[in-house]
């Protein structure tokens, strides 16, 4: 073994806030998330989302940032082996965004809907992904 091991950090942490058990499926009633589309035709899980999005490509349209990205995936690997689910899918996180910021990738989500085991796969991300700026907003 040696070079990463992405449990190894977590295990000092306290429990993150919030419910990370509730169940995926009843994340967009319970805190009423409404699909909205943006400016840009996209069609986004809330209406906050879609008010980001906006945001991010008013930002980009002034040279802020570069290379918007919707809805970035994230695959899992420990020591270069995919990290697999029993139902055959790699184990990966879908953010909300991404781009780039002063040279500097960045990965955005927001809380407030908060999915099943959403805070163990931020965690993997960036322990596997040390040089992006992972942000919850
Ligand atoms: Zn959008």
């Amino acid at each position: 073994m040696g070079g990463r091991n992405p449990f190894a950090a977590s295990r000092k942490r306290a429990p993150a806030p919030g419910n990370p058990f509730a169940p995926a499926e009843a994340a967009g009633n319970k805190y009423g998330a409404k699909k909205t589309t943006c400016a840009a035709g996209h069609l986004h899980d809330s209406k906050a989302e879609a008010r980001r999005c906006n945001e991010l490509h008013l930002l980009q349209r002034g040279g802020a940032i570069v290379g918007l990205e919707q809805q970035p995936e994230f695959k899992f690997t420990v020591d270069g082996r995919p990290v697999m689910l029993d139902n055959g899918q790699q184990a990966r996180l879908r953010a909300d965004f991404a781009y780039v910021e002063n040279g500097r990738k960045v990965v955005e989500d927001r809380k407030g809907v908060i999915v099943r085991d959403f805070p163990l796969r931020w965690a993997l991300a960036r322990t596997l992904w040390p040089e992006i700026d992972w942000r919850v907003v």
